[in-house]
């Protein structure tokens, strides 16, 4: 572990040991099955990062213009997009970053296919095949009942796919392989036709793929079922399992109160840094800490905003908190530094990179201005 009190708080540490073990992993894979691996850019667009997760990636997945620009310029490698629906104003310049150009309807294809096309740019359609492998999730799940995302079996067009060459689906969140396998037992059944017209395939994210108790084989064998049967070729675009696990949130205590039970005042905010705590919603884990009960200290820890409900859950610790005590949540790279606000004027946590070598590198630092500006 690092020295918490060597880093303001609050700060981000994205841990690159622990990102290049994830990235080892993954490119396993790739090598030993030739699918490609996208970093999908909404769960880490940490850009310094880009140029050393090339060298493990085949690119970048993004979902419009600002995210094929980030890819594009800070990595430079394949460079996938989907978006629900792309605007008249952005089109040309997402195509001019981006070699493949995924669909949502057959309306946007007919709008743009020819575009794309005179660039020499690659066109798939993201299709919906209605199968969900999630339960209590929806808004997670891409399958869920009149969802927007993909198009389905009824609404698709098996004569309108001149200059289509691919098919995408995202339908899986924080999933292992079995519910993958389902999920292409249902794109067979549905899409069966279609699959021997194309020449590759997009497994979307959500695999948890760097996972300890996630079944690599079987995601092995689901790569070489399309590859094998249909001669595609394959490209998952995880953003979870590229971070998983490979950042930290370094929190100070500010506060002990009490009402019912004690809490601690943090300069941190599950609402402005960590927004999953409270949509997903989860409880991040917290070095050294228990569940509530679990040790002999017990405490609610909550964030300096007005927000009543934010709150990061109840913890326990072998001695009792201190003001200026430093606390470190885990996973905090993934779906945080790309989704903080500054709700209640509350200031961005720094970011910062551990290397190899146990060192701090600062990677940005925030102020007023990033809350004021953006008003
Ligand atoms: C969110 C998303 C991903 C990445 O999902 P993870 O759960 O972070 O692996 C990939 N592709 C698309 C189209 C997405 O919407």
């Amino acid at each position: 572990m690092f020295d918490v009190r060597k880093v303001p708080t609050p700060c981000y540490i994205a841990d690159e040991p622990a990102l290049i073990h994830n990235l080892e992993i993954l490119r396993g894979v790739s090598e030993r099955t030739g699918a490609k691996i996208l970093l999908a850019q909404k769960a880490f667009s940490c850009y310094h990062l880009y140029p050393m997760i090339g060298e493990y990636l085949a690119g970048t997945a993004c979902s419009g213009l600002f995210e094929a620009r980030l890819g594009y310029e800070e990595m430079g490698k394949e460079n996938h997009v989907f978006s629900a629906a792309y605007r008249e104003s952005e089109i040309d310049e997402i195509i001019s970053y981006c070699g493949h150009i995924i669909f949502n309807s057959f309306s946007q294809l007919d709008k743009y296919r020819d575009r794309v096309l005179a660039a020499g740019k690659k066109i798939g359609l993201r299709i919906n095949p209605e199968c969900s492998t999630q339960e209590g999730h929806e808004i997670y799940d891409p399958c869920s009942p009149k969802s927007r995302l993909g198009i389905t079996r009824r609404n698709f067009r098996t004569d309108d796919l001149a200059g289509v060459t691919g098919i995408h689906f995202h339908t899986l969140c924080e999933q292992n392989s079995d519910d993958l396998e389902t999920t292409l037992d249902a794109i067979e059944e549905k899409f069966g036709d279609v699959l021997p017209r194309m020449e590759w395939i997009n497994f979307g994210g959500g695999h948890h793929i760097t996972r300890d108790d996630y079944d690599i084989p079987r995601l092995e064998r689901c790569i070489r079922r399309m590859q094998d049967k249909y001669g595609l070729e394959v490209f998952l675009e995880p953003g979870e399992a590229v971070a998983l696990n490979a950042g930290w949130l370094v929190t100070e205590v500010l506060d002990l109160t009490e009402n019912d039970m004690p809490i601690a005042i943090l300069d941190t905010s599950a609402a402005c840094h960590m927004p999953d705590v409270l949509e997903m919603p989860y409880r991040p884990p917290l070095m050294g800490s228990g569940e509530k009960g679990e040790k002999k200290y017990s405490y609610r820890l909550g964030s300096q905003t007005c927000l009543a409900g934010d709150v990061i859950g109840e913890y326990s610790f072998d001695e009792p908190l201190h003001v200026g005590d430093r606390l470190v949540f885990g996973d905090m790279a993934i779906y945080s530094m790309v989704k903080n606000n500054t709700f209640n004027g509350m200031p961005l946590p720094d970011i910062l990179l551990l290397k190899k070598d146990g060192s701090f590198e600062a990677l940005r630092s925030f102020g007023y201005s990033d809350f004021r500006e953006r008003l």
